[in-house]
């Protein structure tokens, strides 16, 4: 199966690769590496050779040189802006490559008949949700523009799907990742990245000599913000899933992808300080925008729907598989 993955390069598109690949897929991979790692693919190209193109999603011309050049079956689509702070400071660059690049994407996938596309959405696309677990009928109602940049880009291919009953999508809403690979091959590469768990890897470390919680006053159990968060080998196999699901000719869908268990901020730095054993400074900053108090999954439609089958639901796992990558990128 031929299978084009924009934004293979970066943190859970090279996880993903890398487990289409051990399966044997036939995969081209876009990145234009702006956050994306040029390392991840020359580690990825140890496994199995596959077409990597310096490419950005607004070379429209070369993207659809691409679609005439190769008959492709299905395509996963990561690149995209990810920082829901930076989206609030500089929206139009967020609509830009998140909403309008993926329309133009989505245009070529109808123009050449690729009638699979799973999409990489995210929690943000809720809100700020009234309490307790999060299903997929939720109302959508994002808080800042990275939320709204993914929630358009969602109903062009539920209204594209609409109207092409051959079309066929598997939105992914994610909730938190992180980790980085069982084995040690891959991780979050950006050096920049602006992530929890990644932070305080980097604080273990001593990249940074502190770390900041944003806010200690939101109304949850110790006043810090809660999220679930899911090993990005358990969030990769999700897509794999997500395509044999496309695969049996099942109707299009969307579905949450977390374990279902919350943690807030305090809980998981306590955790980063248990496996470690390092202790670290930790100082109450003010709220970061755009932050919602909770967002915890309800992924049971997932479970029951596809065979995804998580492997990595423990919390100190995670933040080991962080903190060990961590340390070999030094
Ligand atoms: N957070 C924090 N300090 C940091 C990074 C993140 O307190 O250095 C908080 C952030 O405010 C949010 C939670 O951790 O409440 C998860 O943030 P992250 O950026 O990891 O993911 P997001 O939920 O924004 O996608």
């Amino acid at each position: 199966m031929k299978i084009l993955v924009t934004g293979g390069a970066g943190y859970i598109g090279s996880h993903v690769v890398k487990q289409l690949l051990e399966k044997g897929c036939e995969v081209v991979v876009i990145d234009n590496l702006s956050k994306g790692s040029f390392k991840a693919i020359e580690s990825l190209k140890g496994i199995k050779k596959f077409e990597f193109i310096n490419l950005d999603l607004e070379e429209i011309t070369k993207l659809e040189e691409l679609f005439k050049k190769h008959k492709f079956e299905a395509i996963i689509h990561f690149a995209a802006f990810i920082e829901v702070f930076e989206s609030t400071q500089n929206p139009l660059k967020y609509y830009l490559n998140n909403t309008t690049n993926t329309l133009n994407l989505i245009t070529l996938s109808a123009k050449y008949g690729v009638n699979k596309f799973i999409f990489s959405s995210t929690a943000a696309v809720y809100g700020e949700p009234d309490s307790g677990e999060i299903k997929e009928d939720s109302l959508l109602n994002p808080i800042n523009p990275y939320g709204r940049s993914k929630m358009m880009s969602e109903w062009f291919l539920r209204d594209l799907a609409s109207s092409d009953e051959e079309f066929k999508f598997v939105i992914l809403r994610y909730f938190n990742v992180a980790g980085a690979s069982m084995d040690g091959l891959l991780g979050q590469n950006y050096p920049n990245a602006t992530h929890l768990v990644k932070i305080a890897t980097q604080t273990i470390t001593k990249k940074r000599d502190k770390m900041s919680i944003f806010g200690d006053d939101y109304p949850t159990k110790d006043g810090t913000c809660i999220r679930d968060y899911i090993h990005v080998e358990d969030l990769a196999s999700a897509h794999l899933s997500a395509l044999e699901y496309l695969n049996s000719g099942a109707k299009s869908e969307i579905f949450n992808v977390g374990y279902g268990k919350g943690f807030s901020v305090k809980e998981v730095i306590e955790k980063a300080k248990e496996v470690s054993g390092v202790d670290f400074k930790v100082e109450i900053s003010d709220r970061r925008e755009g932050d919602p108090a909770c967002l915890v999954a309800n992924s049971t439609k997932l479970r029951n729907l596809t065979n995804w089958t998580p492997k990595y639901d423990d919390l100190g796992l995670i933040i080991k598989s962080a903190l060990k990558w961590e340390e070999k990128i030094k």
